[in-house]
């Protein structure tokens, strides 16, 4: 980004260009103007043009004059209202005619001053009001800019859209959100500086459609926004903004995805009407052609139920309407199947809804901060479950329980785990941490220091997910981690996909040579299991030996592995 100082004077005196055919009317101007700024001058429009070209970033206000020979001040006007570099110069037009004042602002012009120059004071009132707003808005938006594309960022979007609500109030505007698909698929492929001018020609595009049709274009953390006047023909906008995004015609195509919010309700607020575009944009696929969705009722309802949700955690914990659950982890190394762990699963049963699944609110739960308040409760109960176990049957099950990436934020995580443990009397090596892989690639150094603390007091980590998210097999090597969790769909495919089954014995492969056990989740049939035991994964969770029961129903997997260990014993 430019520094500011460039862009705007701040310390040194300011010029202004006036620009007039007339020798007397220059004069008159000269020494009205320069009684506080420095003054060029330019007869006509062609010498002025030449004058801001050399001096674009020095000069702080034009004083235009209309009629004049070579070329007039309409005809500049247009030439600096569609400059990039240019267009920032207000430029207040001279004038004696009522319709030319008009006109001007409408080509751009930011004021006018009208002829004969019989009050100075009127005048000098005016150039310093202009030149005062064009740098204020300068400063603006380089502070309040998206530093790639020069979009403004999301904030100052919603202002300029609060403005033009205010000022429109009964036009209908469309609020959409745009992202291209798998550019970090480009990036790795073609490297960052591709993606990089591949983001500022759509930023480009999307920037000249809202200039041409009267909107606001923006950008934050990597998404784009688009607030227009309705349009009914959202594939003609989808082509307008996507058409070869590549940079070589031999390159892969690039698609982009957007969701849009039509004739947005203003009453909830910018932010909302933007959150439902987005939400729109994530309903539709990553995939290999460009589409669209739109926020419609169906969404509605959505966002009202987990309104609701939202509202009733607090009731929820407090009248023990989450239970936890817990699945059965089996180790298959030996010759047969041996509980090993668990794995604790949370449930919402609801008084009115019903059973609802953690994929419903878990996310819902993350985005709102909510997450931790509940995965501390659930983690308490595992420790309770663990310690009633150990006195019931004199055997301690080992429990895994999942650390959401919001978790892993807090403060007084570890603390909070080991006094859990510790009230219970649980050894914090029974308590297994799962941290999804996707939280690794986030802020990876952060994760890595609390992950190695958490390991130094004894707990042992997991990797859940392992293969859905970008990292490596390389990667591995330099994350403190104990156990790898491979991820559900890899387990899905490896009877029909011989490319995914390689892909597992690899992981467990380098898993091993790391020091680490693998599990495998998600197994459903003995195929499947036979498939891992001969790649050599070392656990395996899945329903070929149950789904997540409740604690008094997990007893039965308890007691039935005491009965066979000791018939192995006997
Ligand atoms: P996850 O940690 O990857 O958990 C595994 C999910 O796979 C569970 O879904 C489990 O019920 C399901 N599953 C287990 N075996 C099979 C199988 O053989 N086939 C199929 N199709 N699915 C199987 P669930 O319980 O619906 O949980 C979904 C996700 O919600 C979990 O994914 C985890 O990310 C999150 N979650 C659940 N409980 C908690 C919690 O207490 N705290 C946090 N932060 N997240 C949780
Ligand atoms: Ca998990
Ligand atoms: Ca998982």
């Amino acid at each position: 980004m430019e520094p500011i100082a460039s862009k705007v004077n701040v310390n040194h005196r300011r010029y202004v260009l006036i620009v007039d055919d007339e020798e007397i009317n220059r004069q008159m101007l000269g020494f009205i103007v320069g009684s506080e700024y420095d003054v060029m001058y330019a007869e006509n429009g062609r010498q002025a043009l030449e004058i801001l070209r050399a001096n674009s970033y020095r000069i702080s206000l034009v004083l235009l004059d209309i009629l004049m020979p070579e070329m007039d001040g309409r005809e500049l006007l247009d030439i600096l209202r569609s400059d990039s570099e240019l267009h920032r110069i207000p430029v207040i037009v001279l004038t004696a005619e009522k319709d030319a004042e008009i006109e001007s602002l409408r080509l751009g012009a930011v004021d006018f001053i009208p002829k004969p120059y019989d009050m100075p004071d009127v005048i000098m009132a005016r150039v310093r009001r202009s030149i005062k707003l064009a740098e204020d808005n300068s400063l603006l938006s380089a502070t309040e800019q998206d530093s790639m594309t020069g979009l403004y960022n999301k904030g100052f979007l919603y202002v300029y859209a609060d403005m033009h609500g205010r000022l429109n109030p009964d036009m209908d505007m469309d609020a959409v959100a745009i992202d291209i698909n798998r550019l970090h698929i480009v990036n790795d492929l073609y490297g960052r500086a591709y993606g990089d001018q591949v983001i500022r020609r759509l930023a480009g595009r999307i920037k000249r459609y809202a200039d041409e049709h009267g909107g606001y274009a923006g950008r934050s953390d990597g998404e784009f926004y688009l607030y227009i006047p309705h349009t009914d023909d959202c594939d003609a906008l989808l082509e307008e903004l996507g058409k070869d995004l590549r940079l070589n015609d031999d390159d892969i195509q690039i698609t982009l995805r957007m969701g849009i919010y039509q004739n947005a309700d203003r009453s909830t607020g910018m932010e909302a009407c933007f959150d439902r575009a987005e939400n729109a944009c994530k309903t539709v696929r990553n995939t290999y052609a460009s589409s669209y969705s739109f926020y419609d009722s169906k969404m509605h309802e959505k966002e009202l139920y987990d309104e609701q949700l939202l509202g009733e955690v607090d009731t929820a914990l407090a009248e023990g309407q989450f239970k936890v659950y817990f699945q059965p982890k089996y180790n298959i190394r030996g010759g047969r199947p041996v509980l090993s762990s668990a794995e604790a699963l949370v449930r919402w049963i609801h008084p009115a809804l019903g059973f609802i699944s953690p994929g419903a609110f878990i996310p819902l739960f993350e985005k709102n901060g909510l997450i931790l308040k509940l995965d501390k409760y659930v983690w308490k109960k595992s420790a309770e479950q663990m310690r009633i176990w150990k006195e019931k049957y004199g055997v301690v099950i080992p429990v895994s329980v999942n650390i959401s990436r919001m978790d892993i934020y807090e403060p007084g995580l570890e603390d909070e785990i080991r006094s859990i443990a510790a009230a219970e009397g649980i050894a914090n090596d029974a308590f297994l941490l799962e941290i999804t892989e996707s939280a690794y690639t986030d802020n990876s150094d952060h994760i890595i220091s609390v992950v190695n603390s958490l390991r130094s007091s004894g707990f042992r980590i997991e990797m859940d997910d392992f293969g859905s998210g970008y990292s490596s097999l390389s990667m591995l090597a330099s994350l403190p981690v104990d156990v790898l969790k491979i991820d559900m769909a890899f387990v899905r495919n490896i009877t029909t996909s011989e490319k995914d089954y390689r892909m597992i014995r690899l992981m467990i492969e380098v898993a091993g040579f790391m020091g680490m056990t693998t599990v495998a989740e998600g197994v459903e049939t003995k195929e499947q299991l036979d498939l891992l035991k001969q790649a050599g994964c070392d656990v395996i969770q899945g329903y070929y030996f149950s789904k997540p029961v409740p604690p008094d129903e997990f007893e039965q997997f308890i007691e039935k592995e005491m009965e066979e260990s000791k018939n192995a014993d006997s």
